[in-house]
């Protein structure tokens, strides 16, 4: 990496990991640590850690964790480099390009450049739509679905002219070359004939913002029966549309302050709320609601409420969605409007208070789902096994096994059938679909007697260094088996143990995102307190030495034996293992 060393220090040392990761997770204290729902993970309980005196981040429950620039990378996908100029840009620390390698500078300014487009752009479409004479039916529609000046300013609506070379145009004006208009999503390239058209005509203009409030895409309305009615940039280099929720760059805060957030489908249903003044509200786009949208929004509220329109494409995008919820360990609720109204039309319609009171009445997701069932099926014998049929699927995805068993006892009351053969049924399709689960919990069990061993003199280099010089002294890294262990504790050896900030210059030193993930996991927690630590430090490098040295004694009496039975595969076998061992100790 070509950014300089002390810019990354003055980075490392100058930010706060608690104030950074604040904005995206709900934190609160517990102890010396903060804890909150985890966004790499589905949970529902907080295994995410941050602990601010180590300035580093660990999720007990996916193993996730690192420093201040390795959350950055992670939570928004980026470089290394563009993590450093984000943590740089918030610090209002100057980073110089010139020194960044030339893969990576090109890549930086690609995604600055699209920025930069999309910028201008939508100055453009904004303007335009204010000032221009073409746009006036564009105003009046904007008028007629009751959409205040403020909120086109604020949101910076605009209109795309009924022309097929607007943007072209105004690219060749701004010496935008064709690559990067083409990259854009702006423009497309015409089938046959060489050129470029517009992508967006004759449409209502929605800027789609990241939460950084850059200007990742753009989203178009048509104003009449058109089709198709919404067109939406295509995914770019900057345009995510599995992560990017419309809004939520000016309702996180909202989200915050009301503890959850309503989720609409459209532009004009966003906005809607948004005026008046249900500013916790984002908006999905249209597009199926992921996992990542999820825990994105799980960083700004803990309750979601999920609003529908009540035609069929309404319920069947919510039983879509919900499945995504469930897993995620969400407080979900589904508010399906009544009948012809979607959010926009009733909350224009009865107004704030008749839509926050039909809010509050959301039905659980199992209440909406049954109802959706027993719509479907009826009520006949048939129909309520149907039910049945439907419901388990939906019921084994509840993680909590206290809340299953009440919703099954709930299932069984409404379906009129005996509990224990709604319990069966349930537990049938859980074994038919946990062998997932199964091999997972395998996997996790293997853990080596002497990784842990190794595991607890890494974690007390880094809580307790002064024991430092004793594990110097005792050499003891020279007895470790995993090499991956060895190399990590060499590198904390490396760094002066009285320096300030420690476990900051260890962490920076880690070249891999696994390393800095381990070495989170052995710094966050300290395993012994309230002991006498060099006595403690004392028994367990006594106890690596003696296991390992035992264990090369055995293997040189084995070769011994082969070689009386003259078992000449064994023994090379052994002899090799043997040498490697020497090499060790003769290093
Ligand atoms: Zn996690």
């Amino acid at each position: 990496m070509h950014i300089p060393e002390e810019k990354i220090s003055e980075i490392l040392n100058t930010s706060d990991i608690v104030d950074v990761i604040s904005e995206s997770v709900i934190l609160k204290k517990a102890g010396t640590n903060y804890f909150g729902l985890c966004p790499f993970h589905s949970e529902k309980t907080p295994s995410f850690s941050v602990n601010p005196g180590k300035q580093i981040f660990h999720c007990f429950g996916c193993s996730a964790g690192g420093n201040v620039l390795s959350y950055l990378i992670k939570y928004h996908g980026i470089s290394f480099p563009e993590a450093v100029k984000m943590a740089a840009r918030k610090y209002n620390i100057e980073i110089d390009n010139s020194t960044v390698n030339p893969s990576v500078k090109k890549e930086l300014e690609i995604k600055e450049g699209l920025f930069r487009i999309n910028q201008t752009v939508m100055g453009y479409y904004h303007d335009f739509l204010k000032k221009s004479q073409q746009a006036e039916s564009a105003r009046n529609y904007l008028n007629k679905r009751r959409i205040s000046e403020d909120i086109i300013q604020e949101f910076k609506l605009g209109f795309s002219p009924e022309s097929w070379d607007t943007i072209v145009r105004f690219f060749k004006k701004n010496k935008v070359s064709n690559k990067n208009a083409t990259q854009s999503g702006l423009v497309l390239e015409r089938k046959q004939k060489q050129g470029l058209y517009d992508r967006f005509r004759n449409r209502i203009i929605f800027p789609i913002f990241d939460i950084n409030m850059q200007v990742a895409g753009f989203g178009g309305r048509v104003m009449d029966d058109g089709m198709p009615k919404y067109l939406n940039s295509p995914e770019t280099p900057v345009y995510f549309k599995g992560r990017i929720l419309y809004g939520l760059h000016m309702a996180k805060q909202f989200c915050r302050q009301q503890g959850f957030v309503y989720i609409v489908e459209g532009y004009f249903d966003f906005l809607s709320l948004y005026q008046q003044g249900i500013k916790n509200v984002v908006a999905s786009l249209g597009t199926a609601l992921t996992s990542d949208h999820v825990r994105v929004l799980k960083g700004y509220a803990t309750k979601m409420v999920l609003v529908f329109d009540s035609d069929t494409a309404g319920i069947s995008a919510a039983k879509r969605s919900i499945k995504i919820f469930l897993q995620e360990g969400v407080d979900i609720r589904i508010l399906v409007l009544p009948d012809g109204n979607d959010p926009d039309s009733y909350v224009v319609t009865h107004g704030r208070e008749a839509f926050i009171e039909l809010a509050s009445n959301a039905k659980t997701v199992m209440q909406f789902l049954l109802k959706v069932s027993i719509d479907t099926h009826g009520f006949s014998v048939e129909g309520r096994i149907k039910i049945l049929e439907d419901m388990k699927q939906h019921l084994i995805l509840i993680q909590d096994s206290a809340l299953r068993s009440l919703h099954v006892k709930d299932l069984a009351e409404t379906l009129k059938i005996d509990e224990k053969a709604v319990l069966e049924k349930v537990k049938e399709y859980y074994l038919d679909n946990s062998v997932s689960i199964l091999d997972y919990c395998k996997r996790e069990g293997n853990k080596l007697e002497s990784d842990r061993r190794e595991e607890q003199i890494i974690s007390m280099m880094l809580n307790y260094p002064e024991t430092i010089s004793l594990i110097k002294s005792r050499d003891v890294t020279k007895y470790f088996y995993s090499e991956k262990l060895k190399h990590i504790a060499m590198k904390i050896l490396s760094i002066d143990p009285d320096n300030n900030a420690f476990i900051t210059c260890v962490m920076a030193k880690m070249e891999n995102p696994e390393d800095q993930e381990l070495l989170a996991s052995y710094a966050i927690d300290d395993f012994f307190s309230e002991q006498d630590i060099h006595q403690t430090a004392l028994s367990l490098i006594n106890r690596i030495i003696r296991v390992r040295v035992k264990q090369e004694n055995t293997l040189t009496n084995r070769i011994i034996s082969a070689e009386k039975g003259c078992d000449s595969e064994l023994i090379e076998l052994l002899r090799k293992k043997q040498k490697e061992i020497q090499q060790l100790h003769n290093r």
